[in-house]
């Protein structure tokens, strides 16, 4: 069910019989010559509604604009600052448990939405207001992505080619892969962008100057089609696991007892 396409009078059975909403969140920044700004939201949003189709859980409205400053210098990148980002997320969830609802999962598809969603799900845990979890969708297939690509590459690379040549074939301009292989990264690896062990780099272009990595000719619609099915199988249950926890499983323990374990 998608909240965005309700009436109010038909999300109440809604609201009295489940507690869990998924929420989609992505970005509207660059990922090279070859794929649209709203890469990340486009797959978050097409995970996201197709678990909610699948499980019949609520699926709000997509968060489309994320954390995305070290992609600034590439034109049409859009951000907000974390601050804000992380205030918005939090009181967006706050207010939807006004509804009854206690439970959420940030189906995520942008890596610099990452730490931010975790730090609100902390916030709203700490305080018993909600259990909100980050779940970003290609780490729930880490074996499927390195069995179908050599370089999946971390941003605008053949992972996330393929899902968008899976969801809207329309916007991957096909005939720029290999100017995207070319004019990017290919290899990225753990000694990237490290010196001695400290991270140097701040914002995208510092590693790639058409702003992705990995080998974009590696992706196909069938490849996206696997990645778009086993990710949303994860999603699902993934659903169904946090849909089944008594509430107060969710909620923090309480304070260890002065007694020392093992007596
Ligand atoms: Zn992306």
């Amino acid at each position: 069910m998608y909240l965005g396409d309700e009436a109010w009078p038909d999300l109440e059975t809604y609201f009295d019989r489940e507690s869990l909403a998924l929420i989609p969140v992505g970005s509207t920044e660059q990922h090279g010559p070859h794929l649209p700004e709203g890469t990340d939201h486009l797959i978050a949003e097409g995970l996201a509604r197709e678990a909610a189709e699948r499980t019949g859980y609520l699926c709000t409205p997509t968060i489309t604009v994320g954390v995305s400053p070290h992609h600034r210098q590439f034109h049409g990148t859009m951000w907000v600052d974390p601050p804000e980002f992380r205030a918005y997320m939090e009181s967006l969830v706050r207010n939807l448990t006004s509804h009854g609802l206690d439970r959420f999962i940030f189906v995520n598809a942008h890596g610099g939405n990452v730490q931010h969603l975790r730090e609100v799900g902390r916030r709203l845990h700490g305080d018993e207001t909600a259990y909100a979890i980050e779940w970003m969708w290609d780490e729930s297939i880490p074996e499927l992505v390195e069995e179908l690509f050599s370089v999946p590459g971390p941003h605008g690379g053949p992972k996330e080619t393929a899902m968008i040549m899976h969801l809207a074939g329309e916007l991957v301009h096909e005939d720029r892969l290999r100017e995207a292989r070319d004019g990017g990264l290919v290899d990225w690896g753990r000694e990237s962008g490290r010196q001695f062990g400290a991270r140097t780099f701040y914002d995208a272009i510092d590693n790639t100057e058409n702003g992705v990595l990995g080998d974009q000719t590696d992706a196909t619609p069938e490849k996206g089609e696997q990645l778009f099915e086993a990710a949303t199988e994860q999603l699902c249950h993934l659903c169904d696991w946090i849909a089944e926890k008594e509430y107060s499983d969710l909620m923090p323990r309480t304070h260890i007892s002065g007694r020392a374990s093992g007596e």
